[in-house]
């Protein structure tokens, strides 16, 4: 998987503050602007998001691009609407000139030699009957009808900050599947780079500095425990790796 942050919002800590500072100030905005110092943002930015008042952060906007992931993948991505892609077509690119069909492998898979030699054969198996029927006159926008879920996929992606929030509390869970887990973590790691103070309190909830919760409210995870724990001391959850990613 290679993720990219190709594109964001100029200064969205600062801009989603402004947002916020707007609603309570009769001053300009740019008045507003010049005298907020970066511990009001901070402390801005902290208050909208215990308070749940989540509409300034949709003035932020993230762009990413992704390759190297599975069809598999990039359907469970597009299920959440509050966002624009652009996909890899499978209609106007064909497969007739590759080697082997580009695709993904699940590490159990990959670590287990019988299943590794199943699913290759499959794999070729898939990219010999799309070839055959081309060569026959299908057209390679129903040819490609055969591909598996495996196949790999690239986009261009754009999400706002809110939207990011609920994508990160699903995906960023260790109830998501391993690729989308993957790549939440990854654009997470990306956004806090540019938005260190929007994303502080972001990812699966159960890690929140603030008011930890599960939202699959199962004990059986291995996060269930500590998360109950840090419940009563948020504290602790502050400088583990993972939230400092
Ligand atoms: C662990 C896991 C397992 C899953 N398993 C399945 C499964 O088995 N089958 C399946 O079909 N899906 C499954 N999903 C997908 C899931 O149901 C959601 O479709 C997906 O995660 C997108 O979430 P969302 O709707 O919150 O996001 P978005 O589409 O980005 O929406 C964001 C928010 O906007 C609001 N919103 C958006 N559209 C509407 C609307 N039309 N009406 C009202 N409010 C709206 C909601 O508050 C929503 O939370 C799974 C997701 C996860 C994380």
């Amino acid at each position: 998987m290679n993720l990219v942050l190709m594109r964001t919002t100029p200064e969205p800590d600062r801009l989603v503050a402004i947002a916020a500072r707007r609603c309570y100030s009769n001053r300009s905005a740019e008045d507003i602007d010049e005298k907020l110092s970066d511990a009001e943002v901070e402390r801005l930015l902290d208050f909208l998001r215990q308070r749940n008042h989540l509409s300034p952060f949709e003035h932020a906007d993230f762009s990413f691009s992704v390759d190297g992931i599975s069809r598999a993948l990039s359907h469970q991505l597009v299920r959440h609407r509050i966002a624009s892609y652009s996909q890899e077509s499978q209609r106007y690119v064909n497969y007739m000139k590759v080697e082997t069909l580009p695709f993904i492998t699940p590490p159990k898979i990959a670590n287990d030699d019988k299943a590794l030699q199943i699913y290759n054969q499959a794999l070729e198996h898939t990219l010999k009957a799309y070839r055959e029927m081309v060569e026959a006159g299908v057209a390679p926008e129903d040819a490609r009808y055969v591909f598996p879920n495996a196949i790999e996929t690239k986009f261009v992606f754009t999400m706002n900050a809110r939207s990011l929030f609920n994508f990160f509390e699903q995906r960023c869970c260790l109830k998501a599947q391993w690729e989308i887990r993957a790549l939440a973590m990854a654009m997470l790691a990306e956004v806090r780079k540019v938005a260190p103070n929007i994303f502080k309190n972001a990812g699966a909830p159960c890690r929140y500095l603030q008011n930890p919760y599960c939202r699959e409210n199962d004990p059986k995870c291995p996060m269930y425990k500590t998360m109950r724990e840090n419940q009563n001391e948020p504290d602790k959850n502050r400088g583990t790796e993972e939230n400092n990613l």
